[in-house]
């Protein structure tokens, strides 16, 4: 009798553009674990029913994108601290006892890619936050967690800010500011969503500098309007975060597989223009 390979799954609304199926798709052959890994485009008002679906039918694990993380976490049995404090997963894993268990590993995903690929130092820089959605969330305990001399969170939305600042407040150095009055920054992360209709948020002045590495989260084939702009302002690197969904893949990979797949062949893959980035 032949075994079927485990199957896993994205899920998102609209979910045709993930890159997921093919980085885990490298990813198992690189590693040979047999399994098969597809994209589900859930209803906006059925995300639950469609995964429990999924899971229903032998499903192992899945991942969870736009707009359904916060869902994907109060549904599960279980969580790691992580989307526990995010209130936010983009992992889920079905346990031998049936219960599924939700994980966050976007904030893994930057900081490997931060620390590793880009050979960044976090302990003791300072790290300038825009957005307070849950891709700010998700990130904000494992920046924590490297040292950061302090972690500034400026949102269009002030009082989102104030909120995701204060619920991280006991693990570190970590306070909202106004956009006009954020501080000059080590390392500047767009976490906000502006990059996918391509406007850039306000950036105050000073807030970059020879000094700043630009981060946006949001990955493109061309670099977007606020890297461009953070380029013009003298930012002396910018970079998209292609690095961080690979990473945050290879994670989730692990949780699923126990294994750790190696990021840097996949990312070349994606974006084999790489080495001169
Ligand atoms: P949310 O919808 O939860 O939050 C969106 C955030 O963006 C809010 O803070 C919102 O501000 C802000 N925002 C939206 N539009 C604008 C604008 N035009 N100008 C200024 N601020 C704006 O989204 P997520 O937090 O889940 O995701 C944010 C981005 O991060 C997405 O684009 C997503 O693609 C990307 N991402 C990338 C990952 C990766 O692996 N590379 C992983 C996770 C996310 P307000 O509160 O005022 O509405």
């Amino acid at each position: 009798m032949t075994t079927q390979p485990d199957r896993y799954a994205v899920f998102g609304h609209p979910v045709g553009h993930s890159l997921s199926p093919r980085i885990h798709g490298w990813f198992a052959a690189q590693t040979g674990e047999a399994m098969v890994y597809t994209a589900i485009e859930a209803p906006l008002e059925g995300f639950e029913a469609a995964v429990r679906a999924f899971f229903a039918d032998g499903g192992r694990g899945a991942n969870v994108t736009v707009p359904f993380k916060a869902e994907a976490s109060a549904l599960a049995d279980c969580r790691d601290p992580a989307a526990e404090r995010a209130a936010a997963a983009n992992t889920l894993r079905v346990e031998a006892d049936g219960r599924i268990a939700a994980f966050n590993t976007d904030g893994i995903g930057l900081v490997r890619d931060l620390e590793g690929r880009l050979a960044c130092r976090l302990e003791g820089a300072t790290v300038v936050m825009l957005g307070a959605g849950g891709a700010a969330a998700g990130v904000i305990e494992p920046l924590l967690a490297r040292g950061v001399g302090r972690l500034v969170i400026g949102n269009r939305s002030p009082a989102r800010a104030v909120e995701l600042a204060d619920r991280f407040a006991d693990l570190g150095p970590v306070a909202a500011e106004s956009m006009a009055g954020l501080p000059p920054a080590d390392i500047l992360i767009n976490a906000t969503a502006a990059s996918l209709d391509g406007s850039v948020p306000e950036l105050a002045p000073g807030l970059v500098g020879s000094q700043t590495l630009a981060y946006d989260m949001v990955y493109a084939a061309q670099p977007t309007a606020f890297l461009l702009r953070c380029a013009e302002l003298g930012a002396r690197r910018t970079v998209d975060g292609l690095g961080m969904l690979v990473e945050q893949a290879a994670e989730a990979f692990r949780l699923w597989r126990g294994v750790l797949p190696d990021t840097a062949p996949v990312f070349a893959r994606l974006r084999p223009s790489s080495t001169a980035e």
